[in-house]
């Protein structure tokens, strides 16, 4: 009995040798979700009111090459950023 006790004390679930999938998630594609938050967002850009899911675009370039992406963003995290991009630019205006 004690040597019972001390086995589930220290006992962890054990682990599959193998994982398993179904064809939905080997074949189906992943659900658009924001970059920043994680939040499902509608990949064709659709709106609830005044929130409109979207894309961000994200430029940057080494030597010759300039390469880009385009996240997924949710309304408000998209908001946010571009409010804030504002804010940046708006200020460095002010500074020159
Ligand atoms: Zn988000």
């Amino acid at each position: 009995m004690a040597s019972q006790a001390r086995i589930r004390g220290n006992a962890r679930a054990p682990r599959p040798a193998y994982r398993s999938a179904c064809h939905r998630s080997l074949f189906e594609p992943e659900a658009a979700r924001c970059d920043v938050c994680d939040a499902r967002v509608d990949p064709e850009g659709g709106s609830r009111g005044y929130a409109v899911d979207g894309r961000g675009l994200l430029m940057w370039s080494r030597g010759d090459t300039t390469r880009w992406e385009e996240p997924f963003l949710c309304a408000a995290c998209g908001a946010a950023i571009g409010l804030s991009a504002l804010e940046v630019w708006r200020r460095e205006d002010e500074d020159e």
